[in-house]
């Protein structure tokens, strides 16, 4: 059977004549909550449900809850019969201003079916109107596709999906019958866990080790001395990047491990350069060096350190792409760079990799794209396929001006993910997780929250894009079970 998927914000407007059967397909695919129907309004300010008297009342209600709700980007359904022309393409305009796409849903009911049920109704609607809804349905059924919206959909069952999700089923079978490869990392972004700091470091090493068993091939987290306003609160727990990856690397096999990515303002460029080398040679030839020029001016700040405006931290982070090879190469050669001298760049042991890839983060069109072109090993996006397709075709440029092959850069994306292996458990999961100021698709949404299969569809979607190694933050990383459920995800793209 056939499935609608919408994204949580959306504005459905149900079209059909009376008994076509829109309340009972809107009672089983929504909340009571997210359906404004005129009959249930009616009620409230009229006698009943039947009280043709209490339209104009209803209505008014109707729209004002409407208005209410695209406001706040709420999923709403409005079950009313959608055939009055002007009423129906407020509906249409009112969902474009709120930035929500509109979806009709047609009920084409056969007429002998609709006329039947509303004689077998305890208060029929008079014939003569049955009749009239039926003749308009008729026209509306002709002109609906031509009337912008997002789609004019069949009542089939409704599941609510986070946005990039909708088109999941059908790459999910294109994975799975022509797999493409895909290597996935874990970003450990936040550590404010049950057993707090007493078993943080037990805790980290379960999360690796099941990290490593589910098949992810690198490990990441964050460099932030204080928990970032995207991700938490600044009092919740933040461990220092190079420490948690030195114990990441004691524990681990197999995975790559770096920070994503190094605020180039924090430390000193060389002995950054000397800390990843020790990290390489700790773990066995397993560093990545993650570099950016940072952007939480308040965290710098607040340790004294200097936080200069954006074209000096560039500057700094363009000699420390020159520094470093430097550093992790024979001799202790002298670094005069355009900002940063460095006497004698040299550093015992030299890494075990020959040559320890550099990533940059961010997808800057202007300097960050063009840092990587003539710089990086890697590069780092974000956001769905389109903008990955979008900053790939902008890096290819770059990479044409300065003479590289674009091939010689690893993509890697990073972005949120929720997995759990039922929908129900999903569901649960993030009703007990909401803020009081959002519903649990919102959150979905936010925390791109979806079952295995979901997953799979998305993830091809980039891979598609360009994207050739996906580092996923899980909103909690200590949830074993779902890091677990992700190795399903991957293990569709292992090639
Ligand atoms: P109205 O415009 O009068 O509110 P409606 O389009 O909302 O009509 P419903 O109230 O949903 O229609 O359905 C009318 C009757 O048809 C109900 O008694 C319901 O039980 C029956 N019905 C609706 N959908 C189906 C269905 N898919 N299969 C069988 N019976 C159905
Ligand atoms: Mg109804």
């Amino acid at each position: 059977m056939d499935e609608i998927r919408l994204p949580p914000a959306s504005v459905v407007v149900l079209v059909g004549p009376s008994g076509s059967g829109k309340t009972t397909w809107a009672d089983a695919n929504f909340a009571p909550t997210e359906i404004v129907s005129s009959d249930r309004l009616r009620a409230m300010v009229g006698a009943g449900e039947d009280d043709q008297r209490a339209s104009t009342a209803a209505f008014a209600v109707l729209d004002q809850i409407v208005a209410a709700r695209l406001e706040r980007s709420l999923l709403t359904v409005i079950d009313t019969t959608g055939l009055d022309d002007e009423r129906r393409l407020g509906y249409v305009a009112a969902a474009a201003a709120a930035g929500m796409p509109c979806f009709a849903v047609g009920f084409d009911t056969p007429a002998e079916v609709c006329k039947a049920r509303n004689r077998a109704k305890p208060r029929p609607i008079p014939a003569k109107v049955l009749t009239s809804q039926l003749s308009r349905w008729r026209r509306v059924r002709t002109q609906l596709d031509a009337e912008g919206f997002a789609a004019v959909l069949r009542p089939e069952p409704v599941t609510v999906v986070p946005a990039p999700h909708v088109t999941a089923p059908l790459s999910r079978t294109r994975q799975a019958e022509s797999p493409a490869a895909l290597r996935f990392g874990l970003q450990i972004s936040s550590f404010t866990w049950a057993g707090g700091p007493a078993t943080l470091g037990s805790d980290l090493a379960a999360i690796a080790r099941t990290a490593e068993e589910a098949g992810f091939s690198s490990l990441w987290v964050m460099d932030h001395v204080r928990q970032i306003p995207q991700v938490g609160p600044e009092w919740h727990d933040m461990l220092d990047s190079y420490t948690t990856l030195g114990l990441l690397a004691g524990i681990t096999e197999r995975v790559t491990l770096g920070a994503l990515v190094t605020a180039i303002g924090y430390r000193n460029p060389a002995h950054l350069g000397k800390i990843v080398a020790t990290l390489d040679v700790l773990s066995g030839g397993r560093a990545v060096c993650g570099l950016g020029i940072g952007w939480f001016e308040k965290e710098a700040r607040a340790y004294g350190w200097d936080f200069p405006p954006v074209g000096e931290r560039y500057a700094v982070l363009e000699d420390t792409l020159r520094l470093l090879p430097l550093m992790w190469g024979p001799g202790s050669p002298e670094f005069r760079g355009r900002v940063l001298h460095v006497p004698e760049a040299m550093c015992y042991p030299r890494p075990i990799q020959d040559h320890i890839p550099i990533l940059i983060g961010g997808g800057g069109e202007r300097r960050t794209l063009r840092l990587v072109a003539e710089h990086a090993d890697m590069c780092n996006l974000f956001g769905d396929h389109a903008a990955v397709r979008r900053k790939l075709d902008v890096l290819a440029a770059h990479c044409i001006a300065v003479g590289r092959d674009p091939g010689e850069i690893e993509v890697t994306h990073l972005g949120g993910a929720l997995v759990h292996r039922d929908r129900a458990t999903l569901r649960s999961r993030l009703e007990a997780m909401r803020p009081a100021h959002v519903t649990a698709d919102q959150l979905g949404e936010t925390l791109n929250a979806g079952i295995v299969d979901d997953h799979i569809g998305r993830y091809r979607e980039l891979a598609e894009a360009g994207v050739q190694h996906a580092i996923v933050a899980p909103p909690d990383a200590s949830d074993l079970d779902g890091i677990t459920a992700f190795g399903d995800v991957i293990a569709a793209f292992a090639g």
